[in-house]
Order: C-alpha cells, then structure tokens, then sequence
C-alpha cells in the first residue's frame, strides 16, 4: 500500500479517461463533472451513453495499440465502467497512467476461477464448485455425486449468459453437447466453474468504495429481483434481519480491501434459507443495484469512485430514503410518461437511440424519504 505521503489528490480541471462507454460511464461522466474534472471515454462504438455527457472520446478498439496509448497520454487517471477490458489491454494504458482499480483487481473479477479461489483462500464462503476444463469432469463430477449445479464459462458470461443449468442424469450425459453450447465445439479448449445450486432467502448486494488511504465506505445491503437473468427491481434497504445486514457489509469491506482496491467494488450475494451468506460474483466498478443512491443517499456510488480514483475522501453514506430502483429495459421505456407524473420517481435516461429486447434503457427511482 502506499505511503499516505505519497498519494496525491488529483487536481480540478484534471482528466479522468473511462474504458467503456455505456450507462455506468455516463453516470461516472457526470459525477466527474460535478467535481470539475473532465472525461475522456475509450469506447469502439460511434454513439455512446457516456460519450455523449463527455469532453472527448476516443473511438477505436480496445486492440488498438496507438490509440490506446494516446488515449493514455492525454488523460491523468483511468478507470473502467466495464470488467471484461481484455487484461493485455489494460495492462498497456497502465504503462502510462494509474489505472483504479488495477490489473490484478480485474484479473480476479473477470475469471470466475480466479474469483472464487481468491474469495475462498480469504475465508469468504461461496456455493460449492469445481473448476471445469472439460466435459469429462462434468460427467466425473456426477459419479462424484454431483446430480445438480450451474456450468459458468469462466470468462465474459454476464446477465445469465455462457451458462447452462444440469439437473437430470440426460443433462449430465448431454455434457459434451451442453460443453459445445457454451465453448462452440465437444473438443473446444475452455475454463468453466460447475457450482451447486442455491437455495436462496433472496439475492442481495453491497457496493462498497475504497481509496488509497484504506477508507472504506459500504453503502446499504440492498436487495435485488432478477428477471430472465437480467437485474429488474433494487430494493434499498433488504429486508433482512440487523445481523444479515451488518455481517453482508463486513464480507463487502473485507473483500475491498483484500483486493486492496481504490475504486468501487459491487458485491452480489446470496442470502440462504438458514441464513448463511454466499458470495456470487464481484464488479469492480459501480453497479446497476448501486443506481438507487443516486436520488436516495447524501453521495452515491459515482461520486464515491470519482472520489477514490482521485486521491479525496469518500464520503460516508447515509441513507435518507428508502428506495426501489426500476430498471428500464427494452420496451419498459414507453413507461416514461407515467413516472413522469409520479413526484417521488426520478427518471434516469440513457440517451440509447435504439430500444432492443433487454437492452437496458433507463432506471427509474422511487423514493419514500425517511421520516
Ligand atoms: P451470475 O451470472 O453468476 O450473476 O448469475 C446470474 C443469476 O443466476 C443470479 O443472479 C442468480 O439469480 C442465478 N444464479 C447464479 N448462480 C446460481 C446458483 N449457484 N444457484 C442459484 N442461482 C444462481
């Protein structure tokens, strides 16, 4: 860790470059720019949500070495609003410029390998798993007793995709098959997690910041409801017991700052029927279950990784409302008018041209302040 002497805090007017240019690098756009900083986005798509609300933006590809180090050379600290940035590239633009949270920190988060032996080597409980290079082991795994679990791809799954759930002796004799669903051949090379299933209370979530001088701020345990794999309802606070509450932000700091992380880190949970506490998957950026403490909190998850990227105190998080957070996807936009009317529900748009299935749009907040 650094020496406090030696961390500095980064200057108004600084430029603070984002890999990614989707709704999270929008919302960190405009938290930077209610700081005085400027932001310039790296992002191979013409038209991006963050672009859009930012000074620059660099549009090219993330192999694109020149571009990546001018990309580099012009700003004054990187961050990411996505974690599959392919590690070599981010290991280029760390030659020039801090980049928070570091390569180690998304090494760990992108390989659900990785993932779940760091969680597990810190004394973090996960569900039960196995690392899968081959569709044998799946089947070894059944005359190990396995008769359920989920194959993950290891690498690039997000939103329940790269994933296949096994629960009857034809799925575990269909390995091979189900192995080239997910990695294009029988024979294809591949890195796979195969975990056992879990019965859970509900799913739950902390984001947590921490900056260069080891401050770490949770913000509330929320709870999250998935539809079709996808995030559609926050519910700020869980309705969990003190204990649960309390003891989900303790695994969230500790993870933070095993990792040693200056940024934000999400961390999604499962709450099972008696009680215990499962780590599902990391981010480390901000997150859509994080969105709510935009409208509902005296800071939020953005400002808090502007904030921790750029050597300042992090502010420590209350919440003055109670929130649900609705996520906008596909279609859902046509609802605008109705929130519109409503004087509790902050809207949140993406400016996303195109409205596609599962293409998130926007969020919605409903506050119910505190009295
Ligand atoms: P993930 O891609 O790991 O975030 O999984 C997406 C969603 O699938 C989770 O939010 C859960 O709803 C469900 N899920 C993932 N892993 C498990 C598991 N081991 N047991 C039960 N449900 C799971």
């Amino acid at each position: 860790m650094l020496e406090t002497s030696e961390i500095s805090e980064l200057p108004r007017g600084s430029v603070i470059g984002i890999m990614g240019g989707g709704q999270l690098g929008r919302m960190a756009a405009i938290a930077a720019s209610r700081m005085g900083y400027s932001c310039n986005i790296f992002c191979p798509d013409p038209e991006s949500p963050a672009a859009e609300v930012s000074k620059w933006h660099t549009c090219a590809s993330f192999d694109d070495v020149a571009a990546l180090e001018a990309f580099a050379k012009s700003v004054d600290v990187i961050t990411c609003e996505i974690e599959h940035v392919p590690s070599d590239t981010l290991k280029c633009v760390a030659e020039f410029t801090p980049l928070h949270p570091g390569v180690r920190v998304f090494e760990i988060c992108q390989d659900r390998v990785a993932e779940k032996s760091f969680l597990n080597q810190i004394g973090i409980a996960t569900t039960n798993w196995l690392a899968i290079t081959s569709p044998d082991q799946i089947q070894e795994a059944y005359e190990n007793g396995w008769r359920a679990g989920i194959l993950k791809t290891a690498f690039a799954g997000y939103d329940g995709k790269g994933q296949f759930r096994l629960d009857s002796k034809e799925h575990f004799e269909d390995a091979k098959n189900i192995w080239a669903q997910l990695f294009g051949a029988t024979d294809s090379a591949g890195s796979a997690v195969f975990e056992e299933i879990v019965e859970f209370e509900l799913e739950m979530s902390v984001v947590v910041a921490r900056n260069a001088k080891g401050q770490i701020e949770a913000f509330d345990t929320v709870e999250n409801i998935h539809k079709n794999h996808i995030l559609a309802i926050t519910h700020a606070p869980a309705t969990i017991s003190d204990a649960s509450r309390e003891a989900a932000s303790t695994i969230a700091s500790k993870i933070a700052d095993e990792l040693n992380i200056q940024g934000v880190l999400a961390i999604e949970m499962f709450l099972t029927r008696s009680g215990e506490i499962l780590v599902n998957e990391l981010a480390p950026r901000p997150h859509n279950s994080g969105h709510w403490t935009i409208d509902a909190c005296n800071t939020d998850q953005f400002q808090q990784l502007i904030r921790a990227i750029c050597g300042l105190p992090l502010t420590t998080p209350k919440r003055w409302a109670d929130a649900e957070m609705i996520n906008l996807i596909g279609d859902d936009i046509e609802q605008t008018p109705d929130y519109l009317e409503m004087p509790n529900a902050h809207l949140h748009l993406y400016g996303k041209r195109e409205v596609r299935e599962g293409r998130k749009m926007g969020h919605v907040t409903i506050v119910k302040p505190l009295t």
